[in-house]
């Protein structure tokens, strides 16, 4: 039968998932397996890397890990969930102000209805108390008009603060969408949101922006001496090392696994260069325990690549430039700065060439 749906490869997807979860001994929780799902679907490669490392340490899936796996890799599903909720919220709102301001129009006409019509009867012979049934009248209407106008008001203030509440919700959903759940900075989506705005910048107004590619050195050693989650405390011990070091319009972000991306705006390679040796050097002095048992776990360092922003280069542009000279790093022996007019990236061309 033609799959026009791709309903095989759903179902193909779903028993890839369970088989493997009753080989690496974990429960079919619906949590279990929206995780073990995404992993196998492969659409998820921040997910797929992790993942992939734990099966292949063959330690247990503890439940701690499972709840880590799932706030760190699915936590786009969650935001995207947040803001469907957010946007019906906001629409219930509309509907329900736009029914009562209806409600409100139409009042409104038949109170000016009642008015003409006694402006009419006002024109003929009255007596007395024709005209003092007639203003009782009007006394009555314009009372329920006061008293319906007074609850409208009532009714729109108390939806005008439904409003400022969903706008703060809105601001922190859009916040977590942009940040990294395991360190608490910046993600990749808003790493690449302040690219842009300063490739923008370099192009019209000759800003300098430089940028700085880290790369923890030796990490996947000491998270198979250590374990994942005394690597994933390294990880935050690095973003916080990096906020440390930036300020203001800077942007520092978790690129990757265990990479990090930091922009310095209105900053020369020469300083740049220099921030980058800071952090290198802060990170290289912390002293790493493990907090479950107080072992001393040694220092751990990072190499780190600069670039700048040339005037009309692409983000990619910049990036793979800044990776070269990472590895220019790396190749040099870690725990090092390398910087695109570095010698050492010329020995490295050279040497390629
Ligand atoms: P190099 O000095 O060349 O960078 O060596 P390396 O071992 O750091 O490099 P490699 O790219 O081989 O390994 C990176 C490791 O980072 C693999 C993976 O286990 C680990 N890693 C990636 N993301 C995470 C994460 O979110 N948490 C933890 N604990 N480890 C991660
Ligand atoms: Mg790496
Ligand atoms: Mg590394």
């Amino acid at each position: 039968m033609v799959d026009v749906f791709g309903h095989n490869r759903e179902q193909n997807v779903a028993k890839t998932a369970l088989a493997l979860m009753g080989e690496v001994g974990v429960v079919a929780t619906p949590d279990n397996f929206e995780l073990f799902y995404a992993y196998t679907s492969g659409e998820n490669p921040a997910l797929a890397q992790v993942m992939a490392a734990f099966i292949k340490s063959k330690k247990p899936f503890t439940a701690e890990i499972l709840t880590d796996l799932r706030l760190r890799c699915l936590s786009g599903a969650r935001t995207a969930m947040a803001m469907e909720s957010v946007g019906g919220n906001i629409e219930t709102l509309i509907a329900d102000m736009l029914s009562k301001l209806e409600t409100s129009a139409r009042d409104t006409a038949d109170y000016k209805d009642t008015l003409s019509a006694a402006t009419g009867e006002l024109g003929g012979e009255r007596s007395p108390a024709d005209v003092r049934k007639l203003v009782e009248g009007l006394i009555s209407a314009t009372r329920a008009m006061e008293h319906r106008a007074k609850s409208l008001e009532g009714e729109l203030q108390a939806s005008s603060q439904q409003v400022s509440e969903l706008r703060d919700k809105l601001a922190d959903v859009r916040k977590e969408s942009l940040t990294d759940p395991l360190t608490c900075i910046a993600n990749r989506k808003a790493f690449d949101e302040a690219a842009r705005s300063a490739v923008a910048a370099v192009m019209d107004e000759e800003e300098e922006v430089a940028l700085l590619l880290c790369d923890i050195d030796h990490f996947k050693n000491f998270n198979d001496t250590w374990g994942h989650q005394t690597g994933d405390q390294v990880l935050r011990l690095v973003a916080a090392c990096l906020s440390e070091n930036v300020k203001g319009r800077d942007t520092a972000a978790r690129y990757g696994g265990e990479e990090f991306a930091v922009l310095l705006r209105s900053t020369s390679l020469e300083a740049a260069t220099r921030v980058a040796n800071q952090i290198r050097t802060t990170v290289e002095h912390k002293k790493l325990v493990k907090k479950s048992t107080g072992d001393v776990l040694g220092t751990i360092t990072i190499s780190i690549g600069v670039a700048q922003i040339g005037r009309g280069e692409t983000i990619d542009a910049v990036v793979r430039r800044a990776d070269a000279c990472l590895y220019g790093a790396k190749h040099n022996g870690r725990n090092l700065v390398v910087n695109q007019i570095d010698a050492r990236m010329a020995a490295l061309e050279t040497s390629a060439a």
